[in-house]
């Protein structure tokens, strides 16, 4: 017999080749990390750095899922971003060192309620229902850095039904992986278990029912979701 009141569900990403299960404990996303895309939103990257906020970790979504269209937004937005998975964390990291807390890298999307995102920010209020809601994490497998190393350089994109929508290269992040956990890490004890969503290029734009949404980092690697009716 359980110890618990009813059975608790552990959110889990998969391992590319590997039948073992990564279990996800927190996730943190950074804002504004490829200085074109800072400036698409409207912010000047010079003077305000990079920031994290975060999303339940119940929210990933899995390669090759159809993602139902949240409620309540018009206007459901596409980041692509490289993912970094912990297999070990700590708190005040040296980022000299930081790499080494990383068990391995994936590519999905930080799905955004654009519409609701400009509300909060207007009115000043929080960004849980533009970022954290239901379904809004996509994930692929997890590439063990044991395999493919620490990628530092290489192409970031997303194609939507085939276009191009999005592509940068990971070497133009402000703050680099091992920077981004040394920062989180002065804010946030990091664990086993946490991915990292290190932030989008430019080209961010609103997906709609029927759209097949494609993410890539070369060397990394790639995702592809359906964007489904609304749920
Ligand atoms: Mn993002």
């Amino acid at each position: 017999m359980s110890r618990y009141l009813f059975e608790p569900t552990v959110p889990a990403v998969a391992i590319a080749g590997e039948p073992t299960l990564f279990p996800v404990r927190r996730i943190y996303c950074v804002g504004r990390n490829y200085a074109e895309h800072a400036r698409e939103m409207g912010a000047d990257p010079e003077r305000t750095p990079p920031f994290f906020f975060a999303k339940p970790a119940d929210t990933v979504v899995a390669d090759g899922a159809v993602i139902p269209y949240p409620p309540r937004t018009h206007n459901l937005h596409h980041e692509v971003e490289l993912i970094v998975a912990l297999k070990r964390g700590g708190r005040k990291l040296a980022a000299a060192t930081a790499l080494e807390c990383v068990y391995g890298y994936a590519v999905g999307c930080d799905y955004t309620r654009r519409d609701l995102q400009a509300e909060a920010k207007a009115a000043g209020k929080p960004w849980d229902a533009a970022k954290g809601f239901d379904h809004s994490a996509s994930v692929s497998a997890i590439q063990p850095a044991a395999r493919i190393g620490h990628p530092r350089r290489g192409r970031i994109y997303l194609a939507v039904n085939d276009q191009i929508r999005q592509q940068g290269d990971i070497s133009q992040m402000i703050w680099g992986v091992a920077e981004v956990l040394a920062e989180l890490s002065t804010l946030f004890e990091l664990a086993a278990g946490d991915l990292v969503y290190t932030g989008t290029p430019a080209g961010v734009g609103s997906v709609s029912p029927g759209d097949r949404v494609t993410c890539g980092v070369d060397g990394v690697a790639t995702i592809s979701n359906t964007i489904g009716e609304p749920a």
